[in-house]
C-alpha cells in the first residue's frame, strides 16, 4: 500500500491512477491530519509519497513526526517539491527522506523511484521473538515472559521493553524515550519515564535489573556484570 499526500486533487488522482495501473494499492490524503489519522488507525503503508507544500502541517513537519515515532519511523518516504530553489533547499536540509522527486515529474518517473526505494528498503525478515537473558518477547502474540512465566505489561511498558530489546546495550536518555514511546507531542515530563521504568522493573522481577540506570544520562539494557 502506497500513501500519497498531495493537496492538489487532480495531481493526487493522477498519482493514484498511475500507481493502481502499475499494480500498487494506493490511497490519497490531502493533508497531514488525514495521513496521521489513517496511520493511527493502525494501517502501515509500505511507502509514503509526501508533498512538501501542504496546507497546515507541511511535508517537512510531517516527515519529522513520522521519524520521531517508533511505529512510523521506518516507513520509506519520498519527498516531492517544486523544481528549483525549493527543491535545492529541501535537498540541502538533508531531512532523512529516502528519496526526492522534483515537481513536475512524470508518472513513470514516480513509479520507478517508488520501485527503487522499495527494493532498497525491503524490510529484513522481522524476528518473531526478542530474547535477552531470561526475558522473552513474543512479537506476534504480544506476550512477555520472564523465565517462562507470563508477565502482563501495559502498552507503554511493552513498547519501552521492546525498544530496549531491539537495541541491547544502547543508552537512551529520558528525552529520547519520551519522544520515541510517547511521541514529541506528549506534554509530559521525563519523570513519566522513570515511573514507567520503575513499574516495568518490578513486573520483570528478576529480569528487572537488566534495565540499568546510566547515572545522569538515562537507561540501557544490560546484564549485570
Ligand atoms: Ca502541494
Amino acid at each position: 500500500m502506497i500513501y500519497c499526500v498531495e493537496d492538489e486533487g487532480s495531481i493526487r488522482e493522477l498519482m493514484l491512477y498511475a500507481l493502481r495501473t502499475s499494480g500498487f494499492e494506493a490511497e490519497g490524503f490531502s493533508d497531514g491530519q488525514a495521513l496521521f489519522s489513517a496511520l493511527s488507525a493502525g494501517k502501515q503503508p509500505s511507502l509514503i509519497l509526501l508533498d512538501i507544500m501542504l496546507p497546515g502541517m507541511d511535508g517537512i513537519e510531517i516527515l519529522k513526526r513520522l521519524r520521531s515515532k517508533h511505529a512510523t519511523q521506518d516507513i520509506p518516504v519520498i519527498m516531492a517539491s517544486a523544481r528549483g530553489t525549493e527543491y535545492d533547499k529541501v535537498l540541502g536540509l538533508d531531512l532523512g527522506a529516502d528519496d526526492y522527486l522534483a515537481k513536475p515529474f512524470g508518472m513513470m518517473e514516480m513509479i520507478s523511484h517508488i520501485r527503487a526505494v522499495l527494493r532498497r528498503t525491503q524490510p529484513k525478515a522481522k524476528p518473531e521473538h526478542l530474547q535477552f537473558g531470561q526475558l522473552n518477547m513474543d512479537l506476534s502474540q504480544h506476550q512477555v515472559t520472564v523465565s517462562g512465566q507470563s508477565v502482563q505489561l501495559t502498552r507503554k511498558e511493552y513498547e519501552l521493553l521492546r525498544l530496549f530489546l531491539e537495541n541491547p546495550g544502547r543508552v537512551y536518555t529520558r528525552d529520547q524515550l519520551l519522544e520515541s514511546i510517547w511521541g514529541i507531542d506528549f506534554a509530559g515530563e521525563t519523570r513519566t519515564v522513570d515511573v514507567h521504568i520503575g513499574t516495568l522493573r518490578t513486573k520483570l522481577d528478576a529480569c528487572g535489573e537488566y534495565i540499568r540506570t546510566v547515572r545522569g544520562v538515562g537507561y540501557r539494557l544490560e546484564v549485570k556484570a
